[in-house]
């Protein structure tokens, strides 16, 4: 039944292409996003695709090295060789390329993808408790509507962003039903699981396939389904991954984890918990949008209280026996946060984190196993 299920996403996912090209052959437009403080109700309210891109591989980031440096983050070395060998289908069909100025390396990098596709970068606070830094990001999400409509020409009134704003949160409550099931003990999706269908589900064109796909998911997974699957089904510690975004490809980590028989159970990053919010359907819908916006808890922001105050909860709802924190090499905030990650679980939960450096490549694998058993063993 899990077979039938994950082949089931694979249709879809490759169905997906089809649809994106009908799409755009009807006039549809579609954008592309690189991260996520960029509110992509915004394009749904133009009636926009919103697209993630792909960064989680390795096999572009050589030909990303022939411009630039060896030693940047390697999810930022995937996104821009994925896009300079035309080897990202949605990068291929946006029609706007949408990034943040996060980390130096990904701002720098976003001039050079510039030279590609037209690339509009908005200007991201450093922090998120200041008036000045919600004014100017209030400004900068306006400055963003207006370039939607030019480029779409629409006109996004009130009415169809609170549907946009509507529609993502129905999506985002689907992701986080789903992501919720393993609160349970035993739990009842692994870790590989979780992250393959977050991440197929994020590149839908059509919003709604993908929040019937979770929910039939969740439904089965409630019946038992998936539980003979589980690599460490039964048992096996429970840890949460915190830290940088993972995907299909950038998973090395969590398989290791799951064949040293624990189970990763959830996922305080971008690709899992930080998109567990819903935007406030209530107030102004541009009010919303900057308030929910700003408020993604990434250490690029300084100081970056959110983070802790989610791992702490999640630590809490999912029972968490440890934490492995993961930076990706020559990602410098996440980095230099993970000291005071490891002393805040040490302090409130009495276990020291594991925290994990390393890349997209296969060559540390055997080093990493080593770790994360010994880990596994004193915990
Ligand atoms: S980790 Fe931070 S910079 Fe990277 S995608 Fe997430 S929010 Fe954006
Ligand atoms: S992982 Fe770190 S260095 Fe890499 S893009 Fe995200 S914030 Fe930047």
């Amino acid at each position: 039944m899990t077979t039938e299920i994950m082949n089931s996403l694979q249709q879809i996912f490759d169905q997906n292409l089809n649809d994106l090209e009908q799409a755009k052959a009807d006039g549809r437009k579609a954008i592309g996003f690189y991260c996520l403080y960029s509110p992509t109700e915004i394009a749904v309210a133009a009636g926009a695709i919103p697209l993630p891109l792909c960064g989680t591989r390795n096999d572009p980031i050589a030909e990303a090295e022939e411009v630039l440096p060896r030693n940047l983050c390697p999810l930022i070395k995937s996104s821009f060789g994925f896009a300079v060998s035309d080897t990202c289908a949605f990068f291929r069909t946006a029609d706007l390329i949408v990034g943040d100025t996060t980390c130096d390396g990904k701002k720098k990098m976003f001039e050079l993808l510039n030279r590609h596709k037209a690339t509009h970068v908005l200007q991201l606070p450093q922090n998120q408790d200041t008036d000045l830094s919600m004014s100017l990001w209030k400004s900068e999400l306006e400055r963003f509507k207006d370039l939607v409509e030019t480029y779409t020409g629409v006109t996004i009134d009130e009415e169809k962003l609170a549907d946009a704003i509507r529609l993502m949160n129905r999506e985002r409550n689907a992701r986080k039903a789903l992501m919720d099931l393993n609160m349970a003990n035993p739990i009842l999706l692994s870790g590989s699981q979780i992250l393959e269908i977050l991440f197929k589900i994020g590149f839908l064109a059509d919003k709604e396939k993908g929040i019937s796909f979770m929910e039939e998911v969740a439904a089965e997974a409630r019946k038992g389904t998936f539980q003979d699957d589980i690599p460490a089904h039964g048992g096996g510690k429970r840890i949460v991954l915190t830290g940088v975004p993972t995907g299909l490809g950038s998973d090395k980590v969590i398989k290791i984890v799951e064949q040293c028989g624990a189970n990763i159970v959830a996922f305080e990053n971008c690709s899992g918990y930080k998109q567990a919010f819903t935007v406030d359907e209530e107030k102004p819908a541009m009010d919303s949008l900057a308030e929910q916006y700003l408020a993604t808890p990434c250490s690029v922001m300084s100081p970056n209280i959110g983070r802790f105050d989610l791992l702490e909860e999640m630590i809490r709802d999912f029972r968490a026996d440890g934490v492995i924190d993961l930076t990706w090499q020559a990602c410098h905030t996440y980095n230099v946060e993970a000291y005071q990650i490891d002393e805040m679980v040490q302090e409130k939960f009495n276990v020291p984190t594991l925290h994990l450096e390393t890349d997209y490549s296969e060559s540390d694998t055997e080093q990493l196993r080593v770790r994360i058993e010994a880990y596994l063993e004193m915990i």
